[in-house]
């Protein structure tokens, strides 16, 4: 299978092309041409299996050019040893109806981890068949989640260097130790002063400045991302929802007679453009929910095919999804155009120059077909967190909760009755002052008192990463000006 890029239907490349090099040369990013379909009696087959064989056999099908024994090296390298139980994605039943799948049992208590634990065996593979002895450079933006979890999946991986850049003032206090605690000798953490669209625009100016590449290939190195913008980031958030299917097929036929719905709380697209493939490929997925926080440009945009970044950006409880540029849609329209890439690269060109671009009726009535958008604001975070915990003793995290609560609204507008799956995307833990404050407990000013109370009041365990930060080291303390990080980058690499 090949990928080609939603902004140029001629740059055709390998899936281990696409994940080394990360982005395209014109900025476009890579989709893979067609979609692998599966039959009922091949996830009947999965369901039987563990979520390492899932996680082979999904791979497998989108990665044509690795061998059996690289994808079964990157899947036991990535899912054996590092999540609890050995169960990346275990699926709990809040009611009848309602599934929450917990994807954060990972090193670093967010759902990037069922990724980011993988990325650099694909990646190092990858390299391997195409970069021929490069070293790969990482450049990570991040809105918290996705740093912490790169570094932790890079961290002191031969022939690698990594670089997370994420704004200084977006981040929680945990997500903000988590990575200026980061061990290994390969990494760099640095804040910038800016928000997190001025990260990824930073990285992305990078990425796709001639001088700089050339720079590097002179060092022989090159760059890629270990952001959602990379396939082999997407690859396998697949995994967890055809994964999650599989496990709800023990609940009988009659359960999923009409399918089920999956709601995901939503910054970038990624995690939800995952669930789209997996729809693709054959999982009865109806009704994709898309729920953002008070960075709703989503859900207007999925309302009324305008799409406007021209507004407030909020700084929000949910600092994971405060993005105004969801870089993953790109992908979704080159689909739902028929694979246009003139309209594609037409459409960000306006984004880039006017933060603003309108998509035409057709794919306006896609794009309402198969999704919902809906948004929740901070009050209403904190009580679905409050009621949460009060009707069914579940604890969640502050971007869960935004899904929940947008789930609500649908069945309330709706009326559909389906069973739904709802990405749960982080440990309630790793945004202990929020959800304390939202269960109306006084929040100690200690971030570590703050996780002892929440444990005290709720009786539940803190994971064992975040305990152990109490203790650890403060490597970094970086801070700089947006337009320096390019300064920062080829500093760091000992280059110029
Ligand atoms: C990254 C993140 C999100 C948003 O996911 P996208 O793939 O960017 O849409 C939601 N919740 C948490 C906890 C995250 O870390």
């Amino acid at each position: 299978m090949q990928y080609t890029s939603t902004r140029d239907n001629k740059a055709v490349v390998s899936s281990a092309y696409a994940i080394a090099h990360g982005i395209s040369v014109e900025g476009g990013l890579f989709v893979p041409e067609t979609v692998p379909t599966l039959e009922k009696a091949d996830f009947e087959a999965l369901a039987k299996l563990d979520y390492v064989a899932r996680a082979e056999y999904i791979l497998k099908g989108f990665l044509t050019d690795f061998t059996d024994s690289e994808i079964a090296y990157c899947a036991e390298g990535a899912y054996l040893g590092n999540f609890d139980e050995d169960k990346p994605a275990p699926l709990k039943a809040l009611d009848d109806k309602t599934n929450i799948l917990e994807l954060w049992h990972g090193p670093t208590c967010a759902f990037k981890d069922l990724a980011l634990q993988i990325l650099p065996y694909l990646l190092t593979t990858s390299a391997k068949k195409v970069a021929d002895g490069k070293k790969t450079v990482i450049l990570v933006a991040t809105s918290g989640d996705t740093g912490k979890a790169a570094l932790e999946g890079f961290c002191d991986v031969k022939d690698t260097e990594i670089m997370v850049f994420y704004p200084s003032d977006g981040v929680s206090p945990m997500q903000q130790l988590q990575m200026n605690t980061q061990k290994g000798e390969n990494v760099y953490v640095c804040a910038i002063k800016g928000n997190f669209d001025d990260a990824q625009t930073g990285v992305k100016t990078i990425f796709t400045n001639d001088e700089i590449k050339a720079l590097l290939k002179d060092n022989n190195m090159q760059f890629s991302s270990a952001n959602s913008i990379n396939w082999g980031r997407l690859a396998p958030q697949i995994i967890y929802y055809v994964s999650a299917y599989c496990d709800l097929l023990q609940k009988g036929e009659d359960y999923l007679k009409d399918g089920f719905n999956v709601c995901v709380p939503t910054g970038n697209f990624g995690n939800i453009l995952a669930a789209y493939y997996a729809k693709a490929m054959g999982v009865p997925i109806n009704k994709l929910i898309c729920a953002s926080n008070s960075n709703n440009v989503l859900t207007d945009f999925i309302n009324t095919g305008v799409y406007d970044r021209n507004r407030s950006f909020y700084t929000t409880i949910s600092p994971s999804m405060d993005i105004l540029i969801s870089s993953n849609l790109e992908r979704m329209l080159y689909e739902l155009t028929e694979k246009d890439d003139k309209k594609i690269a037409l459409w960000q060109s306006e984004l880039k120059e006017n933060g603003k671009y309108t998509v035409d009726e057709t794919v306006l009535a896609k794009l309402k077909e198969l999704f919902w958008g809906g948004c929740c604001d901070e009050a209403k975070t904190q009580k679905t967190i409050k009621e949460t915990f009060e009707n069914y003793g579940y604890l969640i995290d502050t971007h869960t909760a935004v899904a929940v609560s947008v789930y609500e609204d649908y069945k309330k507008e709706t009326s559909d009755a389906r069973p739904v799956v709802i990405a749960s995307t982080a440990s309630p833990y790793k945004f202990a002052h929020s959800v304390l404050e939202s269960l109306g407990i006084e929040v100690p000013a200690d971030e570590f008192e703050a996780v002892d109370t929440l444990s005290d009041k709720t009786n539940t365990t803190p994971p064992a990463p975040l305990s152990v930060l109490k203790t650890a080291k403060v490597r970094f303390s970086n801070l700089c000006e947006k337009q320096d990080m390019s300064k920062v980058v080829l500093n760091r690499l000992g280059i110029k």
